[in-house]
């Protein structure tokens, strides 16, 4: 329960409603009560009537008035106060519960227009609340928790919350206030029918609690095997290719049948428990109705001994008490029947709080303290002695590794997969803070720069390419404040040389990229990506490995490209191949977060050692493209 206290804050927000609500829940209580009342009246008067008729005028005089409620007092002095014909009074009261039912019903709609917005309400400012704090966590977060984790909960735990502000909450207050109501009443008119009555009850709601959990428990297993389910459907949707290819349609018809089978056998269970659990109920409502008539009954011939031998003066128990006592007892196992729900309501809704709670604890590594400063970051970038190890999984990417890259220059960083390439630029964008030395732009530790100014100013096109399910417009001026003039996406994409590929598209820059739109192809994807970079026109620009899905045709294209575009700026470029037409200022190859070799491109090679092998290597296998070789040769 403590886990809930987290919702305090927002039903703090809402009070108004919430109070509102309260009261409107006591006012639908208040006259659902009342109509028992007036058919108990109702039905003694009938009583009594019928009597007179039969000659037998001492009979039932209705002395159990006085535990009516004062309203309904009234209600009665004034029908018998203007000797209202019999036939009349029973219409009037006709109208009376009418009416009561029509009011009970009003005040029962504002309830829900209260309580179940306001629960609405708080669902909403919890999902914003949670979204919030998912953008300011680190990157390293992200790789610990799996997407769907993240989805669950933000949309099933939030929701199973909203179960308790709203429908649990509501039922509590409604519960408690119907039971006190009509035990009030029930105990005013008999104390120990009311007990006999009453006594069943809680029997009802402890199996209603059990028979619950276990509904709970089966549906919670049906979930589980219905998710199963869509994600085997969903891979074999979406690795159709390699299942037809691979000839293992059958195979893969068997498993999804296996699993559907299973899913099958569980509900199955679920709907033969629930068969049982309805009429269950019914009977034990029939069993309280049953059980009031028939005591009430006793009592009313033990009353009607004791007032012949003149023990007692009049009736507690009448014809009409049994009635409304018959009333309240339906009236009741609602209630009770509820109080097992709303208690594994409640208990579910604190379990996903508390995995709320869990991850909104988490707190960000890397905060962004500083201030923004006026100055624009220029390209001075030192890289001091830096060792990072990876948290979760313990390796050290990145060995003391030290660099110095002055404005305007182009680097050129080179090494086999996994020697710490894309480690190095995310360590620069501040996704990670260094373990061991320190990063420095224009002479300020990379902690003291403001962290949106630092990702503003640094254009980072990364290795795994994201694109939104969004125009390709949107998704190149995606860095920029406001959408960009077509002009400005235009030139981009010329740099990145995508243009033309683009205006093949049938609706050119407004068309749909994602599972709704045109397919990518890598390559495509890696140059709008570039593009994206681009529009911000930043002074830095890292490119980690964003030519690999592209031929050396076009590579070659975009590179001279580039060329013209970076040359005011300083940029890091990250590949496992070699630009050949490209003339860096450094070239640093990267073995295991080391420093293997540095230098220029005419050092290295009279060096002989990786950087030369890899150009030899990889002059050969383009020596058939000779736009390429005549690039080489012109370098
Ligand atoms: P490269 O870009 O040169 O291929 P990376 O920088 O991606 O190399 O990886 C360097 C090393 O760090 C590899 O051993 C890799 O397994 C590890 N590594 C990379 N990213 C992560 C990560 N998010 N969590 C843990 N280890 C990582
Ligand atoms: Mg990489």
């Amino acid at each position: 329960m403590k886990h809930l206290a987290a919702v305090n804050k927002y039903l703090w927000r809402y009070k108004t409603r919430l109070f509102l609500g309260i009261l409107f829940i006591l006012f639908s209580n208040y006259f659902r009560i009342l109509a028992p009342q007036v058919s108990g009246y109702v039905i003694d008067r009938v009583t009594q009537v019928i009597n007179l008729q039969n000659g037998n005028t001492k009979a039932v005089p209705h002395a159990h008035n006085v535990s009516y409620d004062l309203l309904v007092q009234k209600l009665i002095r004034e029908v018998e106060g203007r000797e209202i014909s019999f036939g009349n009074m029973i219409i009037l009261s006709g109208i009376t519960l009418l009416v009561l039912a029509l009011l009970g019903g009003f005040f029962m709609f504002l309830m829900r227009q209260t309580i179940i917005v306001m629960s609405r309400h708080i669902e909403f400012d919890q999902k914003n609340d949670i979204y919030k704090h998912y953008q300011k966590l680190d990157v390293s977060f992200y790789k610990v928790h799996s997407t769907g984790d993240l989805m669950n909960r933000i949309a099933e735990d939030v929701s199973r919350v909203r179960m308790y502000t709203g429908p649990a909450l509501m039922y509590v207050i409604n519960l408690t206030s119907t039971i006190a109501f009509c035990v009030f009443f029930m105990w005013r008119a008999n104390e120990k029918l009311t007990l006999y009555v009453l006594a069943p009850l809680p029997i009802l709601a402890i199996a209603i609690y059990s028979v619950n959990t276990m509904i709970h428990k089966k549906s919670t297993a049906i979930q589980g095997l219905l998710s199963d389910l869509t994600t085997t459907a969903q891979e074999s949707y979406s690795g159709i290719r390699v299942i037809k290819s691979f000839v293992q349609e059958k195979a893969m018809l068997r498993f999804f049948d296996t699993n559907s089978e299973k899913y099958k056998q569980s509900a199955i269970s679920l709907a033969k428990l629930e068969a049982v659990y309805f009429p269950t109920m019914a009977l034990l409502i029939g069993i309280s109705t049953l059980l009031t008539i028939a005591i009430g009954g006793w009592y009313h011939s033990t009353e009607t001994v004791r007032i012949a031998a003149g023990l007692q003066k009049s009736y507690t128990v009448t014809a009409g008490t049994i009635t409304e006592f018959v009333v309240y007892v339906n009236l009741l196992t609602f209630p009770f029947s509820a109080i097992g729900w709303t208690a594994s309501m409640i208990q579910r809704a604190a379990a996903s709080q508390k995995r709320l709670n869990e991850f909104l604890d988490t707190k960000p590594n890397i905060v962004d303290q500083a201030p923004r400063q006026a100055d624009t970051l220029n390209g001075d970038i030192v890289f001091d002695n830096v060792t990072f190890t990876y948290d979760h999984t313990g390796i050290t990417a990145i060995k003391n590794f030290s660099l110095t890259i002055k404005e305007g220059e182009k680097i050129l960083v080179i090494g086999k997969t996994g020697s710490g390439k894309s480690t190095l630029a995310q360590l620069l964008l501040r996704f990670y803070n260094p373990n061991d030395g320190g990063i420095t732009i224009n002479g300020q530790a990379l902690a003291t720069i403001n962290l949106h100014q630092l990702r503003e100013q640094v254009s980072y096109v990364p290795q795994d390419v994201f694109l939104f399910s969004d125009t390709v417009a949107n998704n190149i001026s995606f860095g920029l404040p406001a959408k960009a003039p077509q002009e400005v996406i235009e030139s981009a994409a010329k740099f990145a040389s995508v243009h033309k590929e683009i205006l093949g598209f049938e609706k050119q820059y407004e068309t749909m990229i994602g599972e709704r739109g045109v397919t990518l192809s890598g390559g495509q994807k890696q140059r709008i990506a570039i593009a994206r970079g681009l529009i911000k026109n930043p002074e830095i620009v890292v490119f980690d490995d964003c030519l690999s899905a592209v031929d050396a045709k076009t590579e070659n294209e975009i590179v001279t490209n580039l060329y013209q575009y970076l040359q005011q700026k300083t940029a890091i470029i990250i590949t496992h191949r070699i630009f050949s037409t490209f003339r860096f200022d450094k070239i640093v190859v990267l073995d295991e977060g080391r420093i293997l070799e540095q230098g220029t491109h005419d050092e290295l090679m009279q060096k002989e050692g990786y950087y030369a092998e890899l150009y030899r290597l990889q002059l050969t296998a383009n020596s058939d493209d000779d736009v390429v070789m005549a690039m080489v040769v012109e370098d």
